[in-house]
């Protein structure tokens, strides 16, 4: 694992302002366990709630739209995102690929958006249960990275991966811990092609998909695994923290 591992909690569409009692439960054990890296994900009703209630850890959106600003109904920019006190957000989550149809070539826009911003990127990347099948699982995740990831200099700095495979969220399921660990060596091999050996090194790579206190510690001990995307287990202080301290 790597020597600082990164939790993120992904609220998804979960939370009114009484959520932000967790949000401050988690803030407060962070002070405690300095050696993670810990953030929260809320939705964007939440972001400016959080980043007041939870000084310590990191805090983050769940997407953005691509353009700085103008005429989109309903849509948050990144500028607005660091505004309302992000410093990351989550892009091409599989939930917005499937329910909103998003594309690789859009999830780039969206990066690229949000680093001119000033925000840092989770690019979500991850194989159906279809495509594991077929044992198409490395070729599906590697055309999602050079399809989604930001280019430019020094850009990878900015960048963090979550593998989510599409069948292990919210399901229960999760990969053997050899699987993990060779998709997570796949798309590092992604990564150093596509920013050089020296930058593509120091990306982290998530895993993401039914985390949980009891499995935690053995799919983050994984190769390559430089700590955890968590959905459903990140929604109460307690589950939350089991998952850090098992970090
Ligand atoms: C997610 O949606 O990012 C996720 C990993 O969800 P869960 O932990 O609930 O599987």
């Amino acid at each position: 694992m790597a020597e600082r591992p990164y939790i993120v909690g992904n609220w998804k569409m979960h939370g009114t302002r009484a959520m932000l009692a967790e949000a401050r439960a988690i803030d407060r054990a962070a002070e405690r366990l300095i050696k993670v890296e810990v953030a929260l994900a809320p939705p964007f009703t939440l972001i400016h709630a959080t980043r007041k209630e939870a000084t310590l850890i990191g805090v983050g959106a769940q997407d953005c739209h691509p353009a700085d600003g103008g005429a989109h109904t309903g849509d948050v920019s990144a500028a607005m995102l660091k505004d309302a006190g992000a410093g990351f957000v989550i892009l091409g989550h599989s939930e917005r690929r499937a329910d909103h149809g998003e594309k690789d070539a859009d999830v780039r826009a969206k990066a690229d958006s949000a680093i001119a911003a000033g925000l840092n990127v989770i690019a979500c990347v991850g194989e159906t249960e279809e495509q594991r099948d077929a044992g198409k699982a490395e070729s599906v995740v590697a055309k999602q990275l050079k399809g989604s990831l930001p280019e430019g200099e020094g850009v990878a700095a900015k960048v963090t991966v979550a593998y989510e495979p599409v069948w292990a969220i919210g399901t229960g399921r999760t990969p053997t811990v050899e699987d993990v660990g060779a998709m997570h060596c796949s798309i590092r091999k992604v990564l150093n092609e596509f920013y050089g050996e020296e930058a593509g090194a120091t990306i982290r790579i998530l895993y993401g998909g039914s985390v949980k206190p009891d499995n935690a510690a053995e799919l983050l001990a994984a190769d390559e695994v430089g700590g955890a995307l968590v959905g459903g287990a990140s929604l109460t202080a307690d589950s939350f923290l089991g998952i850090v301290v098992a970090a």
